[in-house]
């Protein structure tokens, strides 16, 4: 089969432009070259991801974030001094995707027919003309609390939000998030009214066990799980047990992909294990792909969720993992385990662009 095309649905895009400071339209290498010496960031050196990389490995479409935390008193984790002072950040970050729209790097993508005409042009571009290609994207909030009122969230409804995460890592104003506990908080559940009404998708992702079951029982909306693997094959809370993955499929939801190391495997302990410690490669990805499809009885519910520039660079990928281009060497392994052709274009895209044609509005 020729290159497929590829939908990942979690990119944290602008926070490696405004953050990490990449300028992610250069080539890989010359990203590289200009962090020797740097090491503010454990990634520096070692980014996988930026727009040439995507086109050559065919990545024409994308979930990109906000991303912003508030972390007052409550938490110990790194984050903003105020839930305003992350609404700016977000709002800075908006920014950036506009200014790469300004300049034809990427394109911004609201409606089912605006998705559908973008990725029928991927699909019959050559691979000399889709290196020339804008990359579609679709705008997201990975935790919600940069959201001051319902105003904000509105406002960003109109900037074109289609998915929100109401939390991120710890406790947040709207709920609890990966390695906390608890139930939503009385204006968590405002929230999901509230992206309920808006037509925004619900992301499960980070939200703790308490908290996604209270969100799944107070959410009628559609929902998905954008950068989330199995816990059966990765002990952790960050990741999805059977029952949920079980009630995710129920509810029509699709699962992404991550191919963050410490996701994937068993006894990964941060900053400290190397991916050679656990030979990882990225075939093991399969392996979380099938566990999903053999709850499901079929391919409808997985796709690509790569997270692969969440914070994190080669140090924490699989070993033959140097770009986000070599998604494209996945093709093979899943052949081989039996999936068809038409499996693999579904988990690769068919299956989230499935849920959009469905769900977007
Ligand atoms: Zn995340």
């Amino acid at each position: 089969m020729t290159a497929p095309f590829i939908f990942d649905v979690h990119l944290d895009l602008s926070m490696n432009a405004m953050e990490w400071n990449r300028d992610i339209r250069l080539p890989q290498v010359e990203i590289r070259r200009r962090e020797i010496g740097m090491s503010d960031l454990p990634d520096r050196t070692r980014n996988t991801v930026c727009l040439p990389e995507m086109r050559r490995g065919r990545i024409g479409l994308c979930v990109a974030t906000q991303i912003a935390r508030y972390s007052g008193r409550f938490s110990k984790l790194p984050g903003w001094q105020s839930p305003e002072q992350a609404w700016a950040q977000t709002q800075g970050q908006l920014a950036w995707y506009r200014t790469m729209e300004d300049c034809g790097e990427l394109v911004q993508l609201r409606t089912w027919p605006e998705v559908e005409a973008h990725v029928a042009r991927w699909r019959s571009a050559t691979d000399e003309e889709a290196a020339k290609l804008p990359i579609g994207y679709l705008l997201s909030l990975e935790g919600a609390d940069s959201i001051l009122s319902w105003k904000h969230l509105e406002k960003s409804k109109t900037d074109g939000l289609i998915a929100m995460g109401p939390v991120h890592y710890g406790p947040g104003i709207y709920g609890h998030g990966t390695d906390d506990e608890g139930v939503l908080t009385p204006k968590g559940r405002e929230l999901l009214k509230e992206m309920e009404r808006l037509g925004i998708v619900l992301d499960v992702t980070h939200l703790c066990d308490e908290s996604f079951w209270d969100a799944l029982a107070h959410y009628n909306g559609p929902l998905w799980a954008s950068h989330h693997n199995c816990r059966a094959l990765a002990n952790w809370n960050r990741q999805l047990a059977d029952d949920q993955i079980k009630a995710l499929i129920d509810r029509g939801a699709v699962i992404g992909m991550a191919f963050d190391a410490i996701m994937m495997v068993h006894g990964w302990a941060h900053k400290r294990s190397m991916p050679q410690d656990f030979g990882l490669k990225m075939e093991k990805i399969c392996e979380h792909i099938d566990h999903i499809c053999q709850i499901a009885g079929n391919a409808r519910h997985v796709g690509i969720g790569t997270d692969l520039d969440g914070g994190y660079g080669t140090e924490q990928t699989p070993m033959d993992l140097d770009s986000i281009a070599d998604l494209q060497t996945l093709v093979q392994p899943l052949l081989r385990r039996g999936y068809a052709p038409e499996d693999v274009e579904n988990i690769f895209s068919g299956n989230f662009l499935g849920f959009l044609r469905e769900h977007l509005q």
